[in-house]
């Protein structure tokens, strides 16, 4: 079968020609091949496999473009790289692999084509078409890959075990591509991931959490989080889920199945955002559910504190998978801790000051913490469905009218500890943060407006109450001209 009109770009026919001028052969391989049979979205970057040097037929590549683009050489992997209209080039030579049991990182050598595509991780990625002049456009597809792509199945070249034994990365891309493409797993291959799931030990959690990051922005997550957990791989990354899946039952009472929970709410959320932190959020939310988990015969199953111990735990996997633990981590726990402030919220009567409490701790990411609530309700009780929902809509109607006037986001306070410290004459000391704290309360609450002069006002009498008194000369000029900044609203 020949692809030609899949070579039609200018890059194919420049490495067709320095691939001949260095007497090689060359060919396009792996996911630029598949995704153009499946007519999927064009991906960027384009493998080609050399049989002969990679490096070198990269450097001749560069030589014969007119832009002369810089080629970037990986000697340690006999790789090389370089760019080419918004296109990245991988060049590769063909190579043989053998793996030791304890490392992913195989011995090589230089190989022909067939080597090459046996060493790849699934069919589908093994196909490649000729960039040689005689055969230009040619499907070379030693292992069926084509029928396996209209099969929509994810299937190995070589007896799985093997595959998977020697590479276990390529136990979660299997999975992965499964929910990118909405394809099945092999049968076989399910059965070997099973069987090989240890050997998942042997992988960086760079490596992993790059997996798990695709898989959680797919369309619905849930389907690869299943396979992860029918082949066991899931409770070795993340336990913490796994732990959640159980449901347990005390004189006649039962409690949700948090697992089975978790995935809906993913799912529900990859609806409504690309954000793969918010989508972490929503995977993370109820992790704290399994250990504070307790019965009792007044309140039934409790979870009590499972959002602050949520928190602390997302640290601890975010460590043990060598994800950064910088702002993204952060915005991780910020949003598990309060992960059940709307709807508590919403379960009952919407008041301002709520309202105001709830954006002031939520700050700038209120509006992801309400996408994450929204998701989280997943009641099969309709009239519930309803209520949690139509009070979602108050909440958030309040949220944009209690900002409007309050400009609770970014709160600054209206009064500095300086302007205290200036006033009363005082150095550093607990009454400024007694004052700054009672007029934040003040304003939340309501009782006045996040405007300089009211706070100000309520700051004097505040300030009697607690012993603390202007001194003469600025009394006087007080009752001159009352303030400087009126009507002061922070930015
Ligand atoms: P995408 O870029 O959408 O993830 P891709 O198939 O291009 O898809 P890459 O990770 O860029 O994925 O890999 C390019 C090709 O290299 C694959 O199509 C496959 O042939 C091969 N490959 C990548 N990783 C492995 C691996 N761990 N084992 C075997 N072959 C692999």
């Amino acid at each position: 079968m020949n692809f030609k009109s899949a070579l039609n770009k200018e890059i194919f026919s420049v490495v067709s020609q320095a691939a001949s001028e260095l007497h090689l052969e060359s060919y396009v391989i792996g996911g630029y091949v598949r995704d153009f049979l499946l007519k999927r979205d064009f991906k960027k970057d384009i493998d080609i496999v050399a049989v002969g040097s990679g490096i070198e037929l990269a450097q001749k590549v560069s030589e014969l473009l007119p832009n002369k683009p810089k080629v970037q050489v990986f000697k340690n992997y006999g790789t090389a790289m370089l760019r080419f209209n918004d296109t990245e080039i991988e060049f590769v030579g063909a190579r043989k692999e053998s793996y030791q049991f304890e490392s992913r990182n195989p011995t090589v050598e230089n190989g022909t084509l067939e080597d090459d595509q046996n060493r790849r991780d699934f069919t589908i990625n093994a196909l490649a078409l000729s960039l040689n002049t005689e055969t230009y456009g040619d499907l070379l597809d030693p292992f069926n890959g084509l029928e396996d792509l209209d099969n929509q199945v994810i299937k190995t070249p070589l007896d799985p075990d093997v595959t998977f034994s020697d590479d276990p990365l390529r136990m979660l891309r299997a999975i992965r591509f499964a929910s990118q493409l909405g394809f099945e797993i092999d049968a076989k291959a399910i059965e070997s991931i099973t069987r090989n799931q240890q050997r998942i030990e042997i992988i960086s959690g760079e490596r992993i959490v790059e997996e798990i990051h695709k898989i959680l922005l797919t369309q619905k997550p849930s389907s690869g989080f299943l396979l992860l957990h029918e082949t066991g791989l899931l409770a070795r990354i993340l336990p913490e889920l796994t732990n959640l899946n159980q449901v347990e039952e005390i004189e006649g009472q039962t409690h949700k199945n948090n697992f089975y929970h978790t995935l809906e709410v993913v799912d529900n959320i990859a609806q409504n955002t690309e954000d793969l932190w918010l989508r972490w959020a929503a995977l993370l939310h109820d992790i704290g559910k399994a250990p504070t988990k307790r019965f009792n015969k007044k309140q039934g199953w409790t979870f009590h504190g499972h959002e602050f111990l949520g928190g602390k735990m997302v640290k601890k996997i975010f460590e043990r998978l060598h994800m950064p633990l910088n702002h993204k981590m952060k915005f991780v726990q910020k949003m598990v801790m309060m992960s059940s402030r709307p709807i508590v919220l919403s379960q009952d009567l919407v008041t301002d000051s709520a309202v105001r409490r709830l954006v002031f701790d939520a700050g700038e990411d209120v509006d992801d913490l309400m996408t994450l609530c929204a998701a989280d309700i997943t009641t099969k009780n309709p009239a519930k469905f309803r209520k949690y929902h139509s009070n979602f809509e108050i909440v958030r109607q309040k949220i944009i009218e209690v900002e409007q006037r309050d400009q609770i986001r970014n709160f600054q306070p209206p009064i500095t500890g300086e302007e205290i410290m200036a006033l009363f004459n005082l150095k550093p000391s607990r009454e400024i943060g007694i004052l700054k704290e009672a007029i934040k309360e003040a304003i939340l609450e309501g009782e006045i407006p996040n405007e300089h002069v009211a706070a100000y006002e309520f700051m004097l009498k505040k300030a009697k109450t607690i012993g603390l008194i202007l001194p003469e000369a600025k009394l006087e000029i007080l009752n001159d001209k009352p303030t400087e900044k009126e009507n002061h609203s922070p930015d």
